[in-house]
């Protein structure tokens, strides 16, 4: 459905034909699992094509549309010579995310068709799931969750960020899935660092502790934070705390069809505000949900997209001080017909650990 959609597409805009490389892409328009596979798309036609690595698996999985293998000496270049060609085509559109390199490649292995840069068609189309993705990225969910209540185990004195890092790792590698992205475990005042490293550093009484993490399950991404107090909170901790967990919970209820997304990052900056944090609050509110941990869409004050049913944003307001640490909380949530669904559960009160 999603290949008639981008056809169709390409049919209104006057396109020719499309070469999707980027993987994400290929993956999503076909049901492909492997890592190296390419689509010629015409408004009437569509060529998948890889290598001869993948000639069983493609056969498996890629249905409806005709499949071309290659093997040495053959290569990639050829097969796609060999279309246009078939095809009539004069020219071919590519993705904005193709290499300098990758085009300089093609523009001198092929001469007979002029390669022309195209707006992204697939992200748009992408940002939309249907009932069955939304329930992927449910699934995905789930583990995260199960993740955090399996690591938040480990908080408490004594414990290095690095044991955690791993152990959350092996948990997910344990359950069938993968990383979504490099997960963040970050203590003390390497908490006001929102995208920093797992270090030895081990936890004290009287840190903040933040664990971003993701599982990639079945193709589809989760992303949750939370952020912990090793030992008793502080009124100072409360206080940052329950402000970023208000702007969450707020903004949240605010991802609503219609609304600018941009509307809703000014809100989390606005509750942070009230208490003179927003200053602290450097990143976007959050972002696009899907095949890719950071799918097309942004809720950000340079944003320009609607909220619109089928959407799946995470909504992450954060407040890092240098020397202190930092609160960052994080759900992902669905835009249904009846308003936003958070599919992350784990509990968000400030907890008190070790
Ligand atoms: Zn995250
Ligand atoms: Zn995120």
């Amino acid at each position: 459905m999603s290949l008639q959609k981008l056809q169709a597409q390409l049919q209104a805009d006057g396109h020719s034909a499309l070469l999707v490389n980027n993987i994400a892409n290929v993956q999503w328009l076909t049901g492909f699992t492997g890592s190296f596979g390419s689509l010629l798309v015409t408004p009437r036609s569509t060529t998948f094509i890889t290598d001869s690595r993948y000639a069983i698996q493609a056969a498996e999985q890629v249905k409806g549309v005709d499949v071309r293998t290659f093997g040495n000496p053959v290569r990639f270049e050829h097969v796609v010579a060999d279309l246009a060609k078939e095809q009539g085509l004069g020219e071919v559109g590519f993705e904005p995310t193709v290499t300098y390199g990758t085009f300089e490649r093609w523009a001198a292995a092929w001469p007979d068709f002029d390669l022309k840069p195209m707006p992204d068609l697939i992200a748009p189309l992408r940002m939309i799931k249907t009932a069955d993705e939304v329930a992927k990225i449910a699934e995905a969910c789930k583990l995260a969750d199960a993740t955090m209540e399996h690591v938040s185990r480990l908080i408490q004195p004594g414990v290095r960020e690095l044991d955690i890092h791993l152990d959350l790792e092996f948990f997910i590698r344990r359950n069938g899935a993968y990383l979504g992205f490099e997960p963040i475990v970050v203590s003390g005042p390497n908490s006001a660092r929102p995208h920093g490293k797992a270090t030895e550093r081990k936890l004290e009484v009287g840190d903040f502790v933040t664990i971003d993490l993701g599982a990639k399950l079945d193709g589809w991404n989760s992303d949750i934070t939370r952020t912990f107090v090793v030992g008793k909170a502080t009124d100072r901790h409360r206080e940052i705390y329950d402000q970023v967990l208000r702007a969450l919970l707020e903004c949240t209820q605010k991802l609503v069809p219609g609304v600018p997304t941009k509307d809703v990052d000014a809100h989390a900056r606005a509750v942070l505000g009230e208490k003179d944090l927003a200053k602290y609050f450097g990143h976007g509110l959050g972002h696009g949900l899907g095949r890719d941990v950071h799918d097309f869409g942004g809720l950000s004050p340079l944003s320009n997209d609607t909220v619109a049913v089928g959407q799946v944003w995470t909504v992450e307001p954060g407040v890092y001080i240098e020397g202190f640490g930092g609160v960052r909380i994080e759900d992902d949530v669905h835009v249904s017909e009846n308003g936003p669904v958070v599919l992350t559960h784990f509990p968000r009160e400030l907890m008190e650990l070790g």
